[in-house]
């Protein structure tokens, strides 16, 4: 497993649920969408309605599952947790739909990945607290529609660009959530540290914040790397020096990219003299699925301007070749 791969693995889950804020007030960075989240929250509260619809876009570990919790709980409502994979048919969607009390939140994350029929459930659901659902088959078979209590539906999703337009269009809010500061980070791993009872200097969380990739989840995974570090090979303190070394034998380097970071960026400047390269030959020539390139490896690399997407293919930029301290393409002086 990538030390810096965005999605949870096993062990992240248990622990992510204890580190993840249970208030607005606690939820780091992000100032504009809490600005506008405290003022819908208060209004909804006030005139005792169900907050409106929300869509949370934004990389995998930035906090969505964390804000859709957050919505409950400053609604004081409860909150059902389902995916988009996971609602097979229109059946499973109308039972969690059924059930729900008065002005409780639907989470669905990967609400990309609905299939056709269960999100036709959805809009009515949505727009008129309604659904019509099939009871029987063949001859028999007959419609009926049922009522909905007031609900919020909190839907996340990585892939903006997938959502089909009259799904997006039937939400009322809708946010983006950005890629954190190395100061917000900090006081991510900060908070966490307190939580878990870790000795962390301020200086070993900056540099844990620094090569976190942007990312919450990454800063609260190194962090429990450093730990074991810091535990076993000096006296459990997580200095910088502690940080730095431990992070150094993990192979994550000044910037969070790791191996499979180097390759690709490597590969784009050695094997096809700096881009533009095609995805799939990309995807060949390092031996990964061109879905594992677009969604976990290049985010990143693209947002902090080391990769460049063009009509032509990826290309690495002036940056990627500073950070290999190689120059760029073009100003080589024989
Ligand atoms: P996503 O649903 O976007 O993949 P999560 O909500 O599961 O991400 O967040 C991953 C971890 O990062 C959680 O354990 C949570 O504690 C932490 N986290 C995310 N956003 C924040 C934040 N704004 N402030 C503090 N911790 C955060």
């Amino acid at each position: 497993d990538r030390l810096v791969t965005v999605s949870a693995n096993a062990d992240d889950e248990a622990i992510e649920k204890a580190l993840r804020p249970r208030r607005l007030a606690d939820y780091v960075g992000q100032p504009a969408m809490r600005e506008q989240m405290e003022i819908f929250i208060q209004a909804a509260r006030n005139r005792d309605e169900a907050l409106d619809h929300l869509l949370i876009f934004g990389p995998p570990g930035l906090g969505k599952t964390t804000l859709a919790h957050i919505v409950a709980n400053e609604m004081g409502v409860s909150l059902r947790q389902t995916s988009g994979p996971v609602l097979e048919k229109a059946g499973d969607l109308a039972a969690l739909l059924t059930n729900l009390e008065p002005g409780d939140v639907l989470f669905v994350d990967e609400i990309h990945r609905l299939s056709a029929p269960v999100e036709e459930v959805l809009y009515p659901a949505m727009e008129d607290q309604k659904i019509d659902i099939m009871i029987g088959e063949g001859p028999t078979a007959r419609s009926i529609k049922l009522d909905l209590p007031p609900f919020t539906l909190v839907g996340a999703t990585t892939r903006a660009g997938l959502l089909t337009s009259p799904l997006r269009a039937r939400f009322g809010i809708v946010q983006r959530l950005e890629y954190y500061g190395a100061d917000d980070l900090a006081y991510i791993v900060t908070r966490s540290a307190q939580l878990l009872k870790l000795p962390l200097e301020e200086a070993g969380a900056r540099e844990i914040a620094r090569r976190a990739r942007g990312t919450p989840r990454i800063a609260n995974r190194l962090l429990r790397r450093v730990r074991d570090f810091a535990e076993v090979k000096a006296d459990g303190r997580i200095t910088a020096e502690v940080a730095d070394a431990a992070l150094r034998m993990l192979c994550v380097d000044d910037s969070g990219f790791d191996e499979q970071d180097r390759r690709l960026l490597l590969t784009i400047m050695d094997k096809f003299d700096g881009g533009p390269v095609g995805l799939d030959n990309l995807a060949a020539a390092i031996g990964e699925e061109r879905g594992t390139i677009e969604e976990v490896l290049e985010p990143y690399l693209i947002q902090q301007g080391f990769i460049m997407r063009t009509p032509r293919g990826r290309m690495a930029t002036a940056n990627a070749y500073t950070h290999f301290n190689r120059p760029p393409p073009g100003r080589i002086v024989t």
